[in-house]
């Protein structure tokens, strides 16, 4: 079965008339997997429906949005009624107020948060806070880990231990670049080292709370302890990135489930939590919403209390935190372990079909998200991840794409499930994996 995409295609090359590459963020255009992206018109539950009228089982919910699934009643009546009073006011409402106790109330080191508008907006406005807290400039990131399109998070390590970073993206300036160091992943040495020599000029260490973006790496035991201990003896605080993990990986995202309040895996945060937190994806649901918040007291360094500048005209949109505040009262402790056995089952039936098939991969967890890495042996961090096989993942894709199920176009992604992801929509997932696995061991598409 191969669909029509005669509506996308012709919406595709009217986007690349207007649009660099016709996508308004790079993954969207196919590029890792080749062929024409889907346009989607709309979506409800677990469906995604393209304009030629296909039908896809959703696997990227909005890259990590949608855990309720599309549409969800109470969602929807939320936003409506808030649009109906007014699309945004540039004075203080109630459902920021609401958003934020909501989020204070579920992750217990954040005591205040400040809304912005995007995931990349809440790790600038983190990097500034720290720097004008600790009166430093560098920031160590690890490799592989995204936290945005911030100048000075786009750098990636060469190779060796804590080079200093050349940017990579053109447009970076060397000087944004070059107050940034990157390190290996799961590398307490290589942390340890760094800091025993340039400890003093260290900000900040800002890391992905679980990787979600080289697909899902989680941190080997001891790593975020140690991150916490490390920066902690020098002075430098610790921004934990939860913006793909928060209350995804569990009610109270990475910072639960590690704590083990909510039972999975205790003691990563037994030496301390972070000191500053990032939060977008699910707690916008789908709406232009995200936050960065800690202590009381290093928040107060925030104009106009404090220093620090930051403001946005949009930021707490009533419309926007209204979504966000809906989809967080749906994610009740009921839903976790529901994510995780529906996530379980997939992946369980995937690498089944992978391993009948003879195709090595690896299937990597944290909590309900999780990811196939086309290649054997564990993945520890960037190098590891960028050592598998694209060109696999990439006729695996297609086949699961002409079965109706739409995975993320990308062999580094975490893939997504949502609360609606059940019944039809299940049963044709794992309907369609013995093909693409067989696609991707043979080397053709079906
Ligand atoms: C998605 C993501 C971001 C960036 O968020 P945007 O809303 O796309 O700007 C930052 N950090 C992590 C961990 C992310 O997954």
């Amino acid at each position: 079965m191969t669909f029509s995409t005669t509506r996308s295609q012709a919406l595709f090359d009217r986007a690349r008339r207007v649009t660099p590459a016709g996508v308004n963020s790079p993954v969207r255009a196919f590029g890792g997997v080749g062929g024409t992206p889907r346009f989607i018109d709309r979506a409800d539950g677990a469906w995604l429906t393209d304009v030629d009228g296909n039908h896809y089982v959703d696997l990227i919910c909005s890259w990590g949005p949608m855990i309720l699934g599309h549409a969800h009643p109470d969602v929807l009546g939320a936003v409506t009624s808030a649009a109906a009073k007014g699309f945004s006011f540039g004075t203080p409402s109630e459902n920021e107020v609401a958003l934020a106790s909501e989020i204070v109330d579920r992750v217990e080191p954040v005591e205040q948060v400040r809304l912005v508008s995007s995931g990349t907006e809440a790790t600038m406005s983190a990097l500034r806070l720290a720097r004008g807290a600790t009166g430093r400039s560098v920031i160590v990131k690890f490799a592989g880990c995204y936290h945005g399109h911030v100048d000075a998070l786009l750098a990636q390590a060469g190779s060796g231990v804590a080079t200093f970073a050349l940017p990579d993206s053109a447009g970076v300036p060397a000087s944004a670049a070059g107050e940034t160091v990157v390190l290996p992943y799961n590398d307490l040495d290589a942390l340890e080292d760094l800091f025993a020599s340039r400890g003093e000029e260290i900000a900040a260490v800002i890391t992905e709370a679980a990787p979600g973006n080289m697909g899902v790496v989680p941190p080997a035991p001891g790593f975020t302890e140690g991150l916490r201990r490390v920066t902690a003896a020098h002075g430098a605080l610790l921004i934990s990135d939860e913006v793909m993990t928060g209350f995804r990986a569990s009610r109270s995202g990475w910072y639960g489930h590690e704590t083990g309040s909510e039972g999975a895996h205790p003691g990563g945060y037994a030496g301390g939590a972070p000191d500053l937190f990032t939060f977008g994806k699910v707690m916008g649901g789908g709406f232009p919403a995200a936050a960065f918040g800690g202590r009381a007291d290093l928040m107060a360094h925030l104009a106009p209390e404090g220093p620090v500048y930051q403001a946005g005209t949009l930021s707490g949109n009533p419309v926007a935190t209204a979504a966000g505040l809906a989809t967080l009262r749906g994610c009740t402790p009921e839903l976790y372990p529901r994510l995780e056995a529906t996530a379980t089952r997939i992946a369980g039936a995937a690498s089944a079909a992978l391993s009948e098939e003879g195709v090595p991969h690896r299937v990597q967890w944290a909590g309900s998200m999780f990811s196939i890495f086309f290649r054997d042996g564990e993945v520890r961090g960037f190098a590891d991840a960028q050592a598998q096989d694209t060109g696999a993942y990439g006729r695996f894709f297609h086949a699961m794409l002409d079965a109706g199920v739409h995975l993320p176009p990308s062999a580094f992604e975490v893939w997504f499930v949502s609360g609606a992801l059940e019944g039809a929509a299940l049963d044709t997932v794992l309907a369609a994996l013995p093909a693409a696995a067989k696609a991707a061991a043979s080397g053709r598409t079906t």
